[in-house]
């Protein structure tokens, strides 16, 4: 993908996650890995402001040379391309589920043979650090070790994959089953699937929706 499109296509998922309700105002933000390092959302423009000569290519020591500022959260993206060679593509969200479960400090088990499509048994919930903070990307990728995703203490989650749609993709996933895990929590108490079954699953995952 070339940089102009890079701009488009960060606009046009800032728009999408907006209108499925993942962000509101200025929360939130995305990245895709270029050639140099990555393009990322600029700090504090809400969508309907944004325009592609805002986006900010940067290195991922951190060093940038564009005319506006990059998103606060930078580390957090830069530390997940460093960990995680795979990762062409990083979106980090406030949803209201992913929130409230964050709340409680506790990951998404699994109680959905879904869980197990971000990499294992759940989606942990990271340890609490301060956002826009070192400490934040470092909590964030020990969180994410073996997954796709994870909750962040007290602010959202944070979501990779190998190109931007399918992280988008991930996040509304990620939110959906938040929700219906606090649904079925709200009604009693939800019946895990077991280490046995988990392994049925990842099975059964190898050659789910393929075509060919
Ligand atoms: P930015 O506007 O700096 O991207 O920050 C939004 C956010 O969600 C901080 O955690
Ligand atoms: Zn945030």
């Amino acid at each position: 993908m070339d940089m102009q499109t890079a701009r488009a296509a960060l606009i046009a998922a800032t728009e999408t996650l907006d209108a499925s309700g993942m962000n509101v105002g200025t929360t939130g933000n995305i990245s895709v890995r270029t050639k140099d390092g990555m393009l990322i959302t600029p700090t504090g423009i809400a969508t309907s402001a944004l325009r592609p000569g805002q986006m900010v290519p940067m290195r991922l020591d951190g060093s940038w040379d564009a005319p506006f500022k990059p998103s606060s959260e930078w580390e957090m993206h830069a530390e997940i391309y460093k960990a995680f060679p795979d990762a062409g593509a990083v979106v980090h969200a406030h949803p209201d589920h992913c929130v409230a479960l964050s709340c409680l400090r506790q990951p998404l088990p699994l109680f959905h043979y879904m869980v197990a499509g971000f990499g294992g048994d759940d989606v942990r919930c990271s340890d609490y650090a301060l956002f826009a903070s070192s400490d934040l990307a470092k909590a964030a990728v020990v969180a994410l070790k073996d997954r796709t995703a994870c909750l962040l203490a007290n602010h959202g989650m944070i979501a990779f994959a190998g190109d931007l749609d399918t992280a988008l993709i991930r996040t509304i996933k990620l939110e959906t089953l938040a929700r219906q895990y606090l649904l079925a929590l709200s009604a009693g108490t939800p019946v895990l699937i077991g280490e046995t079954e988990l392994a049925a699953i990842r099975g059964r995952y190898k050659t789910y929706g393929q075509q060919k």
